[in-house]
């Protein structure tokens, strides 16, 4: 129950000052240079899914959604696998895990910058 409120007060000042602070703050790489940064639009990714919209949060950054499925399965299979549950094999570390993760990040950041640039189309 104490983790319950806990996480409960964790959430709501995550969402009432955190977000809202850094909805605030703009991106240094963008406002200098005009292009974005290769981290732009994560935090409107992580925001987008934590309100349940998977979509959304690829587009403002696939990054995030890619690390939450890896994360998310990796520790979800190593523990049931430690818990007993004989039919799950924990997932191993991969190094193409990584490999994965940098061709996200440089493929969102020449894909968002081309509509930047070409189109004029923003995040
Ligand atoms: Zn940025």
């Amino acid at each position: 129950m104490t983790a319950l409120a806990a996480g409960s007060a964790a959430a709501a000042v995550y969402f009432g000052v955190v977000l809202e602070y850094f909805k605030t703050l703009p991106c240094v790489f963008y406002t200098c240079l005009g292009i974005y940064c290769p981290g732009c639009g994560g935090t409107r990714a992580v925001a987008a899914l934590l309100r349940g919209r998977f979509l959304e949060s690829v587009w403002y950054h696939p990054i995030v959604p890619y690390s939450v499925i890896l994360f998310g399965g990796f520790m979800l299979t190593q523990g049931l696998a430690r818990l007993g549950v004989r039919q799950i094999r924990g997932w191993k570390f991969h190094n193409w895990y990584l490999y994965g993760a940098v061709v996200v990040l440089v493929c969102n950041f020449l894909i968002k910058n081309l509509l930047l640039w070409v189109w004029g189309i923003t995040i």
